[in-house]
């Protein structure tokens, strides 16, 4: 119990360290700009993970009248194969 009390203050110690050095190395002001960029390449790569730049499930509309055959993902025109599964498209109608 003590020595796991001890660990968990330890670590708390070695992030509040490395919390000023990274104010230290980035500066203060710096530091939400830094978070603000971190965030909005984080929405960007999922926003690149999910599709085509939009979520078609999101946006309301769906994207196409295909889907696929094996994972029911909305499929693009010109896509031929699912991008989630790797499943042919089922040929256009
Ligand atoms: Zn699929």
């Amino acid at each position: 119990m003590n020595l796991l009390r001890l660990r968990a203050m330890v670590s708390y110690q070695d992030l509040l360290v490395g919390l000023v050095l990274l104010v230290f190395f980035f500066g203060a002001k710096r530091l939400p700009e830094l978070a603000g960029s971190l965030g909005k390449s984080m929405k960007e790569f999922k926003k690149a993970v999910s599709g085509d730049g939009e979520d078609p499930e999101r946006a309301g509309l769906p994207a196409t009248t295909r889907a696929c055959g094996g994972c029911a993902t909305p499929l693009e025109a010109d896509w031929t194969h699912c991008p989630r599964c790797g499943t042919p498209a089922p040929p256009k109608t």
